[in-house]
């Protein structure tokens, strides 16, 4: 399995997941052409993707979902309370082909099993993903709430995983958020914290099965790629691969 993350924050979310001959996207936060041209940097054609799977309703990870339909001909995966509650917000256009799927199920493509795993996120059905396939194991797991119930035990299930790690608790108290948007960060429902992010690592990588992590999700305004990197490696030592997605960049090809 190899995955490629072509954005990851709150300007727009699209991580591609390559295994068995599948060929998936998880979101479509960033526009069709750039998509497309972040997978042509990696020789692949956004084509053949098989389906563009979102996570939940919040634009930066379905917005740009209807082009990738029209443009691409992907077939949407979306939960109906998802695609009832981002379209309620802002249509997205004439879609045709939409396969439902529960935010606490599977979906199945050829040698591919999706496993959706239910957040506290504060979107309408949100979930995060394990992608399996060939006895491996990857975690696409962003706008998480909290650390829930479960959590903990399916990341140590993982070879590999994009973990949520949103934002420096200092950077946040300091920044220029208002006091609401501030709240609603490190509330129950809105994301993990470098420190939650990095704890809950350590504690997955003493079951000796996850390799690495890349980063994800971080903040623009209350984070900053060195500080969640030395915040992750106070933690956890060298005990484990990091890598930091941009919010701006299309990554290189991570293996799994
Ligand atoms: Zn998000
Ligand atoms: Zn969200």
């Amino acid at each position: 399995m190899i995955a490629i993350s072509l954005q990851s924050g709150s300007n727009g979310n699209c991580i591609y997941v390559e295994a068995d001959g599948v060929r998936l996207l998880f979101d479509a936060g960033i526009s069709g052409v750039q998509a497309e041209e972040r997978l042509a940097a990696h020789g692949r054609d956004i084509r053949q993707v098989d389906g563009v799977i979102i996570s939940h309703d919040h634009s930066d990870h379905i917005g740009h979902a209807g082009i990738y339909q029209r443009k691409y001909g992907l077939p949407l995966y979306v939960t109906p309370r998802t695609l009832a509650a981002a379209t309620s917000r802002k249509p997205l256009g004439k879609l045709t082909d939409i396969r439902h799927f529960h935010s606490s199920g599977l979906i199945r493509l050829g040698g591919v099993t999706v496993q959706a795993i239910s957040t506290p996120h504060d979107g309408e059905d949100g979930a995060v993903f394990i992608v399996s396939a060939g006895g491996k194991r990857l975690g696409i797991m962003t706008d998480l709430g909290h650390v829930f119930k479960d959590l903990l035990q399916l990341v140590a299930s993982l070879d590999a995983v994009f973990l949520e790690s949103n934002y420096d608790p200092d950077m946040l108290a300091n920044g220029p958020y208002p006091p609401h948007l501030k709240s609603r960060i490190k509330g129950p429902r809105g994301h993990i914290s470098n420190h939650e992010a990095a704890e809950l690592l350590c504690r997955a990588t003493t079951g000796g099965r996850l390799r690495w992590a890349c980063l994800a999700h971080l903040s623009e305004q209350n984070n900053h790629p060195d500080v969640a990197l030395k915040t992750h490696r106070g933690v956890l030592g060298r005990s484990l691969e990091l890598a930091v997605a941009d919010r701006y960049k299309v990554s290189g090809v991570f293996m799994v």
